[in-house]
């Protein structure tokens, strides 16, 4: 084994130190999983082995696999994820009065930002011989690990919300693994998911408890990094669900600037909906603990989210802040992005945007900054949403009158057979 270049996982709340070769989720000096561990690098060592050149070529994520939480002989289990396109968004900007670019991760391979994170995983399982892997999951994390699952050759068992959206619900079982639905809330699933971990055995991927799921996520952090170098933006944006993925991205950024890979960092911006806003709640300083979330943005339906604390801290390292968005916006958002740039993002992909509209309009965001906006998943997983927010389609016959009925008889060059060709 050779893990050299992690020093240790350290505990969020008291300091306590554990050995990252030991198989620990959370500090147990605290009450069930609070205790969050975070994995501290050695970056003289990590920083010794890394010659890739910052060229903005990035095939996948193990691009930066000196920084991740893996053994140096372990082989990846990818489907090569991450080296994502960070495009510009003009007719977008031009919508919210800002200059806007769309880190589009929805073209991951089980359509998810969460690719990132399972491939770490899946690895690490692979790797330490394990051959069941489990997590609980509001959809998308369940049909990444199930992906990887299959792609490493390992049994996968997921704890889901009955109410997922179908289509997370049949991918995870395309991709051969057993979908336990819940009756209940992605809480109570996740807490199942605890149990289950604990008397069976199984690899818990759960990224809020495991140390090295956010890891991964930090790749998203790198590749901004990387892609926008010399004109670091001066805001990204995420919707926050467990706040995971934020955090992780924070951290990449964070570690890129230290390095001096790059001379900034971004402020983060950290979206909910109105009607799962624990973490929004909680870096305002409110204190209403309304631990049930709805919002038709599933991903993001968490009640009570697991890494409070990491996003928290990534807000206000970062200079940054949070907000709420409606279910009504999100689904705006969702349409607007789609006819603007032709990009299709599921609810808690198109929130971001949502959220950048309502900073503009309150002066968190001003008219001369540029934001990247990160785009999660994609929709195609989910069309019950956004059907909602697009309306029928119209029906017609096959008969070209009825195509006239729409848009009047054609003018111009009319009569041209379009079969004859030459
Ligand atoms: C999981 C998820 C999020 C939120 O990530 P957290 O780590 O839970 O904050 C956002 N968008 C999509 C599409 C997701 O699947
Ligand atoms: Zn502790």
């Amino acid at each position: 084994m050779t893990l050299d270049h992690v020093d240790t996982l350290e505990c969020t709340l008291c300091g306590e130190t554990y050995d990252p070769e030991q198989v620990v989720y959370t500090c147990p000096n605290h009450d069930g999983v609070a205790g969050i561990l975070e994995v501290q690098y050695d970056y003289d060592v990590i920083v010794d082995r890394f010659d890739a050149e910052l060229d903005g070529n990035i095939e996948s994520q193990w691009k930066y696999r000196d920084f991740l939480p893996v053994d140096t002989d372990a082989t990846p289990v990818t489907l090569d994820e991450g080296g994502t396109p960070l495009v510009d968004a003009p007719r977008l900007g031009d919508e919210l009065g800002v200059d806007v670019r769309v880190k589009n991760d929805g073209v991951n391979p089980t359509g998810c930002f969460k690719d990132r994170a399972t491939s770490v995983a899946v690895t690490k399982a692979r790797y330490a011989g394990r051959d069941v892997v489990t997590c609980a999951s509001t959809g998308n994390a369940a049909a990444s690990l199930a992906g990887y699952a299959a792609r490493g050759g390992l049994d996968c068992r997921i704890f889901v919300p009955a109410a997922a959206p179908e289509g997370k619900l049949v991918q995870p079982r395309v991709y051969g693994a057993d979908v336990l639905a819940v009756e209940g809330s992605y809480d109570e699933a996740y807490d199942l998911s605890l149990e289950v971990t604990q008397e069976y055995g199984w690899y818990n991927r759960n990224a809020a408890i495991n140390p090295f799921q956010i890891e991964g996520k930090r790749t998203v952090g790198h590749e901004l990094a990387e892609q926008t170098r010399g004109e670091i933006p001066d805001w990204v944006v995420f919707s926050m669900g467990d706040g995971c993925t934020i955090a992780g991205c924070w951290k990449g950024l964070r570690e890129f600037a230290e390095l001096d890979f790059v001379d900034d960092t971004p402020k983060m911006l950290g979206v909910q909906p109105e009607g799962a806003s624990a973490i929004h709640d909680a870096f305002h300083e409110h204190d209403d603990v309304d631990t049930v979330a709805d919002t038709l943005a599933d991903a993001v339906a968490v009640g009570r989210p697991r890494n409070t604390l990491k996003a928290c801290r990534a807000l206000e390292e970062s200079g940054g802040t949070a907000l709420t968005v409606s279910d009504e916006e999100i689904l705006d958002a969702e349409t607007l992005l789609g006819r603007t740039e032709g990009i299709y993002a599921e609810p808690a992909g198109a929130a971001p945007v949502a959220g950048i509209r309502k900073a503009r309009e309150r002066g968190i965001i001003e008219a001369d900054e540029s934001v990247v906006t990160v785009v999660t998943g994609s929709g195609l997983k989910d069309t019950a949403g956004a059907k909602r927010a697009v309306g029928p389609v119209t029906d017609i016959t096959p008969s070209l009158d009825d195509v006239a009925a729409h848009y009047g008889t054609p003018a111009g060059e009319a009569g041209q057979d379009p079969r004859g060709g030459r």
